[in-house]
């Protein structure tokens, strides 16, 4: 099995972990952890940035100032990587977890040459917290990450199967469209992933996948190329 890329940022957001049960569903983490223990056993070398939209999302506290209501969103992620640390453990991958606001005793702070130590001995690292800064998500917080470990690819696990020219849970006419450049995804204003993420993974031609994790095996698959929308990705 040939990995188009080995070494990847996988974002999983909050809307894949959360379920009907509560913010924290048991499966999904589960299953995640079971996917990127597939993709460690295939020789892939994986970060995961995990988002909160389970748990709490700045824009929807607006009885908060923002500053605090996007505290609250990235306190959220925090939740997630502490809980998907112990699904990898659980799984037998060792996970080392790194948050962008300090939490002594929980996580490490983010120190993009541990996280590539880490990378290299065997490890997942999972990057929580986003940025650390508010008014900014959690994609925006991939890409930087992806950059900063040297990952070649950032994966974006969706509920849909790629990246369409208009919402498909909305238009039942709306087209996947399996390639495209940085450029076009800013131009048609697509928001799978924030704009400001995927301007700021067009300057450093880091290229993006979209793709339905839902499915078992999709991370790998994703890995190899075959699924879901590529943006960038040339040559
Ligand atoms: N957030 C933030 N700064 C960051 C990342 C996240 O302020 O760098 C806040 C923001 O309010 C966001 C929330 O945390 O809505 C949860 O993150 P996100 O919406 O990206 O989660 P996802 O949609 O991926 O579940």
């Amino acid at each position: 099995m040939s990995l188009r890329w080995t070494r990847a940022l996988l974002k999983i957001s909050g809307e894949v972990l959360g379920g009907k049960e509560g913010p924290l569903d048991k499966g999904a983490f589960s299953f995640y952890a079971g996917e990127i223990a597939r993709a460690r056993e295939a020789g892939a070398k994986l970060s995961v940035v995990v988002g909160g939209g389970n748990v709490a999302r700045g824009a929807a506290l607006p009885f908060l100032p923002q500053t605090a209501g996007h505290t609250v969103g990235m306190l959220g992620t925090i939740l997630n990587g502490v809980v998907l640390r112990e699904f990898l453990l659980r799984a037998g991958v060792p996970g080392l977890l790194m948050s962008a606001l300090p939490v002594p005793g929980v996580a490490e702070p983010v120190d993009p040459w541990r996280a590539k130590d880490a990378l290299e001995a065997g490890s997942v690292v999972i990057f929580a917290a986003g940025t650390g800064d508010p008014y900014v998500t959690t994609d925006t917080a991939a890409v930087i990450r992806a950059l900063s470990v040297d990952a070649q690819v950032v994966l974006k696990a969706s509920k849909v199967p790629g990246i369409y020219d208009d919402d498909p849970l909305i238009n039942p006419n709306a087209k996947l469209l399996p390639r495209l450049s940085h450029e076009e995804y800013l131009r048609r204003g697509l928001l799978v992933l924030d704009q400001a993420a995927v301007a700021i993974a067009k300057d450093h031609g880091l290229p993006i996948v979209v793709f339905q994790a839902e499915r078992e095996g999709a991370v790998l698959t994703a890995l190899l190329g075959e699924t879901g929308s590529l943006i960038g990705g040339e040559g």
